[in-house]
């Protein structure tokens, strides 16, 4: 059986997904929908990396479906990794790596076009980056350098924006800004946003949807309903004795 609702990206019914045969997250029943801001949240271990392998189509399910709506095609979603797929001292500049975005779309075309680089100037202008245009990556901040990529993201995206922990490192003023920003593009771009944090209650102020797992699906709804549910209340409880360090 497939589920496909109205304006449904991604379609989970019954999925697991794992290694070797060997299960890792089962019993996956939720939709993305377009213009979710999902966020996965989970314990260390509890399979939000695995999951995203599988959205990302790197991952074949062991068992169910996940069903793709057929205008979502593959190098439609931009992805920012968990290990930064750039090292903070790579020699390059800003807007040489935000325009590495495009590559994915460019087929054998050696040069980028005119619309390409219109389009990474205006997305530096939405991350609020555009005076750094012409500076070297390994100048900036981590918060700089974490909208460099996101940019770089946005020029392969168009419509779904895959995200892995991307405020692991900053301190919370940074990382704010950060969701602050992700919220912008969701809202004034359409671009629908799966991201991946531990930082529930930083996330909760900007998340529309949650997912929370723990090698099964333990929670899927919207994000008020999930902190006044017993689950969401227990999780937001020992995140919050973890970073006092209980
Ligand atoms: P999370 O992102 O929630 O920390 P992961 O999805 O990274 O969790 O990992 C869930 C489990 O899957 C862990 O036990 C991990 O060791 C295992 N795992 C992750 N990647 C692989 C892999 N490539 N091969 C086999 N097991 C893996």
């Amino acid at each position: 059986m497939t589920i496909k609702g109205a304006g449904s990206i991604i379609t989970c019914h019954n999925t697991c997904f794992g290694y070797d045969g060997q299960r890792i997250i089962k019993g996956l029943n939720f939709s993305v929908r377009v213009g979710d801001y999902l966020c996965i949240v989970g314990k260390n271990g509890s399979g939000k990396s695995t999951l995203i392998k599988g959205l990302l189509r790197l991952l074949n399910p062991l068992q169910g479906e996940i069903v793709f709506c057929n205008e979502f095609k593959k190098e439609k979603s931009g992805y920012l990794s968990q290990q930064t797929a750039v090292k903070k001292d790579f020699p390059a500049g800003v807007f040489e790596i935000v325009l590495s975005g495009a590559v994915g779309g460019m087929g054998l075309r050696p040069f980028y076009s005119a619309k390409e680089k219109r389009r990474a100037l205006d997305n530096m202008d939405r991350l609020g980056i555009a005076d750094l245009k012409e500076r070297s990556f390994s100048e900036l901040s981590g918060g700089q350098q974490r909208r460099v990529l996101i940019g770089r993201a946005l020029c392969a995206a168009q419509s779904l924006l895959v995200l892995d922990e991307p405020a692991a490192g900053l301190d919370p003023l940074a990382a704010a800004e950060l969701y602050t920003l992700l919220q912008k593009i969701n809202n004034t771009m359409g671009i629908t946003i799966i991201m991946v944090s531990h930082d529930i209650e930083a996330t909760a102020q900007y998340a529309t949807k949650i997912l929370h797992l723990q090698n099964k699906q333990c929670f899927f709804g919207d994000t008020k309903e999930y902190l006044n549910s017993a689950i969401g209340k227990q999780f937001l409880g020992a995140e919050k004795e973890a970073d006092i360090g209980f």
